[in-house]
């Protein structure tokens, strides 16, 4: 009799630690994933029914979780991370934009990364300051330093493509192709973006990947002000670069790798204290584009 009791109590003790296991798996997950509510609820009854409560808990409990992280996971797979560019700027070149007068934005941006001390370095900057940027990412530097590069994305940053070698010559299509897929590949497989943001390397929109880009309706990101760290100036000549031809709506171009950035990494931190004493907030390239084209859209309406 009592030996009974003592059964059903801890079937009923049973019962409410899956009862609360399932509760809080169900949360976690349910905080996490947003995404096709339903499918995963068909899921998740399913599995519900098939096990009876008298299997054994952990197992059920094991079972659960892998099927839900399956679901989750195969979704995310599926999707990537897609920040999508308005469709005004799809298979369109742009150095800058207009913003209202009121709206002072101004974007960072960061090629031929990412490259060891260098991005790192910058990152560490742009944290400390609470600032956004955009990194256009070489592929091979990314294959190469894959750890830095899912840095740039879980620090909030915009990952974008700036091709798998840097060429400047002329590619016939094949080539210029694959200078863009297989970096659009590797930024998906290594950090989960989708990215449809390209910036030619050298500026060069002549010579194959830029127009392979376009054509696949990337938005070709060009730049309005020119830091020229790449000849290695002084940290008062390159702040001076930027500041001079800087404007709201502006696109700063620096360099994270490719050559030694040390002069970059020491005028980053002044830059950013000189344009937010000009009224300026930092947006990435996609938010600038947002932006523009929210006004655009509400200016059409009128
Ligand atoms: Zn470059």
């Amino acid at each position: 009799m009592r030996k009974k009791r003592r059964r059903r109590l801890k079937l009923l003790n049973l019962a409410l630690l899956i009862g609360l296991a399932v509760l809080t798996v169900t949360l976690i997950v349910g905080m996490l994933i947003p995404i096709k509510q339903t499918v995963f609820s068909n899921n998740f009854k399913q599995a519900v029914n098939a096990s009876s409560f008298t299997n054994n808990t952990n197992a059920l409990i094991e079972s659960l979780k892998t099927q839900m992280l399956d679901s989750w996971q195969q979704e995310a797979k599926e999707k990537g991370v897609f920040e999508e560019i308005p469709k005004r700027y799809q298979g369109v070149t742009l150095n800058s934009v207009k913003p209202n007068q009121s709206e002072k934005i101004i974007a960072l941006t960061f090629d031929d990364g990412p490259w060891p001390k260098y991005t790192e370095k910058i990152l560490d900057i742009l944290k400390e300051n609470n600032v956004k940027g955009t990194f256009f990412v070489i592929g091979q530097n990314l294959k190469n330093f894959s750890e830095i590069g899912k840095r740039i994305v879980s620090d909030g940053h915009t990952i974008a493509n700036h091709t798998w070698h840097h060429w400047y010559h002329k590619m016939n299509s094949k080539t210029a192709a694959f200078e863009i897929d297989a970096t659009a590949d590797l930024i998906y497989k290594t950090t989960g973006v989708r990215t449809t943001l390209f910036r030619p390397p050298g500026g060069i929109v002549s010579n194959g990947p830029a127009g392979y880009a376009s054509s696949k309706n990337y938005s070709v990101i060009m730049w309005s002000a020119d830091s020229i760290d790449y000849k290695r100036p002084t940290v008062t000549r390159l702040l001076r670069n930027v500041t001079r031809a800087s404007k709201p709506g502006g696109i700063v171009l620096m360099h994270d790798g490719g050559g030694i950035r040390d002069r970059t990494v020491q005028a980053l931190p002044k830059m950013i204290k000189t344009f937010r004493k000009q009224g300026y907030k930092f947006v990435t390239i996609p938010e600038m584009l947002e932006i523009e084209d929210k006004q655009l859209a509400s200016i059409s309406k009128k």
